[in-house]
C-alpha cells in the first residue's frame, strides 16, 4: 500500500472507532526543539552518564547529580519551548471529538500548552510545573525554586522541613501514581484504536499498553522513525517525522 493509502486507511479507522486513545512519548516533542533520550540525537545515546539525572538513588545520594539536574530543569524550564505541528494535530484530532484519552510519557508540558484539556491528559511521568519534597512531600511552584537557583542557590532545599526538592516528575526507582496507571491501562483495553507516536515502546509499564489495545481487538498505529518492539503487531507503522504524518492522518478524520 502507498502511504497516502494507508494514511487514508487510517483516518477511516479513526472515523468509524468509538473510542481512540493517542499514546506519546519524548519523539513527539523533538521538533520543538527538546531533544530524547534513545533516538539517535538523544540525550542518554550521546552520553550515557547523563542516565544518572533520571534515577532516584543517584539523585538523593549526590549532590552534584542535583546540581546537574537544577541546571538541566533551568535549560527546559516551562514556557521555554514551543508545542509543534504533532501537538496540535492532536487538539484537532480532540476537536473532531475522536480523542478519548492522551497517555503521554513526556513531561514537558508541550500537550497543555498546545490545548489538549486536562480533563483526557495523563501524564504518567508527572510534569516539571511543580517541584516536590522528597521528605514531607509539599509540593511548590517550579517558577519559585528555579528564582531560587537562579539567585545562586545550587541545590535549593524543602523550605518546610530542609529535606530535598525534586521536579513533580517520576524518576527511575520512583512509583508510578496508580490512579494514573489504572486509567491508562484501562483506556488501552477499551479502545478501538490505539496511536502510539514518538516512543520506542519499551518504558514499562506503559510499554504495556499496546499489548492490552491488541489483545482487546484494538489496531495498533505506530508513529516512530526508529522500530519497537510492537512493528509486527501493528497495522499501520509511519517513520516519517511525526510533524509531517500526524496532521495529514487527522485533517482526513
Ligand atoms: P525515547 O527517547 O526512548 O524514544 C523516542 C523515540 O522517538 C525514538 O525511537 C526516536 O526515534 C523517535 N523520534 C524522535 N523524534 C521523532 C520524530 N520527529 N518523528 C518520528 N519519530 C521520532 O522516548 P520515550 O520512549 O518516550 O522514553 C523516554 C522517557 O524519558 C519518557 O518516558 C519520558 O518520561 C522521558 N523524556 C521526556 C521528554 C519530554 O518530556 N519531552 C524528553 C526526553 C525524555
Ligand atoms: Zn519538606
Amino acid at each position: 500500500m502507498s502511504q497516502l493509502a494507508e494514511i487514508e486507511a487510517i483516518a477511516a479507522s479513526i472515523r468509524s472507532a468509538t473510542k481512540v486513545v493517542v499514546l506519546t512519548g519524548a519523539g513527539i516533542s523533538t521538533e520543538s526543539g527538546i531533544p530524547d533520550f534513545r533516538g539517535p540525537q538523544g540525550l542518554w545515546t550521546k552520553n550515557p552518564e547523563a542516565q544518572k539525572l533520571s534515577h532516584i538513588q543517584y539523585y538523593v545520594a549526590d549532590k552534584d547529580v542535583r546540581v546537574r539536574a537544577w541546571k538541566a530543569r533551568k535549560d527546559l524550564r516551562p514556557g521555554r519551548f514551543q508545542p509543534n505541528r504533532g501537538h496540535s494535530a492532536l487538539v484537532d484530532l480532540e476537536k473532531k471529538g475522536k480523542l478519548d484519552t492522551l497517555v503521554t510519557q513526556n513531561i514537558d508540558s508541550l500537550h497543555l500548552d498546545a490545548g489538549t484539556s486536562p480533563e483526557i491528559l495523563i501524564e504518567v511521568h508527572g510534569h516539571t510545573r511543580e517541584v516536590v519534597c522528597l521528605d514531607c512531600g509539599e509540593r511548590a511552584p517550579m517558577e519559585r525554586a528555579l528564582a531560587r537557583v537562579e539567585a545562586g542557590e545550587e541545590d535549593p532545599d524543602c523550605r518546610s522541613c530542609g529535606g530535598i526538592l525534586k521536579s513533580a516528575t517520576v524518576s527511575f526507582g520512583q512509583q508510578l501514581v496508580e490512579e494514573d496507571l489504572d486509567r491508562a491501562f484501562h483506556a488501552a483495553s477499551t479502545c478501538d484504536v490505539l496511536l502510539a507516536i514518538g516512543s520506542t515502546l519499551e518504558v514499562t509499564p506503559v510499554a504495556y499498553m499496546p499489548e492490552y489495545a491488541l489483545r482487546a481487538g484494538a489496531e495498533l498505529v505506530i508513529i516512530n522513525a526508529e522500530p519497537t518492539p510492537f512493528n509486527r503487531s501493528a497495522s499501520a507503522v509511519f517513520r516519517n517525522p511525526i510533524g509531517e504524518v500526524l496532521p495529514e492522518i487527522v485533517s482526513r478524520v
